[in-house]
């Protein structure tokens, strides 16, 4: 439920009002917008009199929320959301690009792309430390060393760093990360999302390969319900019977999750695709469709990655996208 106040509602009168719904039970979200201010009722709401509210001379308006999401919910908090990373920020206009390899694989490979996408104006450095692979048999990351190696690497350049937590108990490892991903393959982690609520990091989000934008909500919910409002949301493609493509980009996400919700919703079009040549244009499409950010996989030597190098662009290739990103928001602001 939403409780909408008048413009100017007496402070000592909303704090009452707060007070008493907080005496039922309800866990209650204020959302000071420039205009309104929300409150976000959460918990079990059927005992509370709607009419009653609404006869307040402080109250606006008093609304259901259909939607089981209610913390991630565009209706209990108007405004975008800003996610803050040191001095990035992502959403509500500002536009964020995170860049390096799908991999860390050594002090000079992870030095090396960092020093280069920073150049090309990158604002944050990805990279995988623990990763999830198909086959047991493949390359599993240099986990906490390759934790160490992004530090470096941030040290030397000022990027914060982006990466891959897969379990719980690796989270003591991560303390010095700034922004936590979750992959597609753990969306649905019920407890790590829940331990993730409690660390107050940003937590990059990613949309599982087959679910819907209702599922990656409900994800961000227990994030956000454990007391962590600090979610980037990612569409990263998802499984369809296609398979010139690795996986297949719903653009149509970037809208439609901006419209549900007040989270910042970036895209990585380098998972989607699979191919490096398909990462430009798919990247400039996101772009121009209101994405708040984007994720590219720049690998130095892509023949030779550890891990995804058909689909990495050269430091090169990234900075000529870098460029024509600029010019397409320019385009479309
Ligand atoms: C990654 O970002 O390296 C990754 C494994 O992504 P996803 O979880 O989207 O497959
Ligand atoms: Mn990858």
């Amino acid at each position: 439920m939403i409780v909408v106040l008048k413009q100017n509602a007496n402070e000592e009168r909303t704090k009452q009002l707060i007070t008493w719904l907080k005496g039922m039970g309800l866990d209650i979200h204020i959302s000071k917008g420039q205009y309104q201010t929300v409150l976000g009722l959460v918990g079990d709401t059927a005992k509370v009199d709607m009419e009653l509210v609404e006869s307040l001379d402080i109250v606006d308006s008093v609304k259901r929320v259909t939607e089981r999401f209610k913390c991630c919910n565009r209706k209990f908090h108007p405004d975008d959301t800003v996610v803050s990373v040191g001095d990035v920020k992502i959403g509500g206009g500002h536009f964020c690009m995170i860049a390096g390899p799908c991999s860390v694989e050594s002090e000079e490979q992870i030095v090396a792309v960092a020093r280069a996408v920073k150049a090309s104006g990158a604002n944050m450095l990805r990279g995988g430390a623990f990763k999830p692979r198909t086959s047991p048999y493949d390359f599993q990351g240099l986990k906490g060393e390759g934790i160490e190696l992004l530090k470096i690497a941030r040290q030397e350049t000022g990027l914060p760093i982006v990466t891959e937590i897969m379990s719980v108990s690796d989270l003591p490892l991560f303390e010095d990360v700034d922004v936590l991903q979750v992959g597609a393959r753990n969306m649905q982690n019920f407890d790590l999302l829940r331990e993730l609520g409690q660390t107050g990091k940003p937590i990059l989000l990613k949309r599982g390969l087959a679910n819907t934008l209702k599922e990656l909500l409900m994800s961000a919910e227990y994030i956000m319900a454990s007391g962590n409002e600090q979610v980037i949301l990612c569409e990263r493609g998802i499984r369809t019977f296609d398979d010139y493509t690795r996986n297949t980009l719903d653009l149509s996400a970037v809208p439609m999750l901006h419209e549900l919700s007040h989270l910042p919703v970036i895209v990585d079009p380098s998972h989607a695709t699979g191919l490096a040549r398909l990462v430009p244009p798919m990247a400039l499409a996101a772009t121009a469709c209101g994405a708040d950010g984007l994720i590219i996989e720049v690998h130095n030597d892509p023949i030779h990655a550890l891990c995804d190098g058909a689909q990495s662009l050269t430091p090169e290739e990234y900075d000529r996208l870098a460029k024509k990103v600029n010019a397409v928001r320019g385009a479309v602001q």
